[in-house]
């Protein structure tokens, strides 16, 4: 008989253009199953609003960062949006190896390469948006950010959703409830693979 124990964690890569959900959808199935636990990444990008200094990331600054890139301590790295985002190889090796958890990784479209060339078992599923056009809406409507901070946005997503190649799955948020139950289902299908 199969030993499950045996398998080692699955990861779980979530790309996606801000405004399609993927926050709210990685917190969904954060809060369904015990069994994940998300990837910490360290940014050189200053707190946001009640963001604490090792819960939603590590910060640090830009010199701390390269030195960090000079080290080798990164699975991958980005520059998004002005800032630096990195995964650490030490982050992913104790939540796999001492923790026994699966790892979702929050991260853009230049870290899922990079990450899927290291770590070949690694899945990735692309958050959409029903259209473009809707994406656009949303992240108009949501009135949080200034124009060109929108037309960037807009200009980042056009290029994250071509990327078709990278992703082995694709959640199309529409429906909030159909896309945290697919996402859900997604997860359960990847823990019941053989490896
Ligand atoms: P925010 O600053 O809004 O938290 O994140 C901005 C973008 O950076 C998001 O698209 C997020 O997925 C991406 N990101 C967060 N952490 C990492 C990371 O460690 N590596 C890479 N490549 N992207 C990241």
């Amino acid at each position: 008989m199969t030993d499950k124990s045996q398998i080692s964690p699955h990861m779980l890569i979530v790309c996606g253009p801000s405004g399609t959900g993927k926050s709210t959808l990685l917190g969904h199935l954060l809060s369904h199953r015990n069994t994940c636990c998300l990837s910490r990444s360290t940014t050189t990008r200053a707190p946001r609003g009640k963001e604490k200094n090792g819960e939603e990331y590590d910060f640090v600054d830009v010199e701390t960062f390269r030195q960090r890139i000079a080290n080798d301590e990164f699975a991958e790295y980005a520059e998004v949006f002005g800032n630096y985002y990195g995964t650490p190889h030490e982050m992913i090796r104790s939540t796999v190896e001492e923790k026994h958890m699966d790892v979702l990784f929050d991260i853009d479209v230049q870290g899922a390469r990079q990450l899927r060339a290291k770590y070949p078992g690694v899945w990735c599923v692309l958050i959409a948006p029903p259209s473009f056009e809707v994406l656009e809406h949303r992240l108009r409507s949501r009135g949080t950010d200034a124009p060109e901070v929108i037309e960037r946005r807009l200009n980042t997503a056009k290029h994250e959703l071509a990327q078709t190649d990278l992703f082995d799955f694709t959640i199309v948020n529409d429906d909030l409830d159909t896309a945290c139950a697919q996402i859900c289902a997604l997860y359960d299908a990847l823990r019941l693979r053989n490896r």
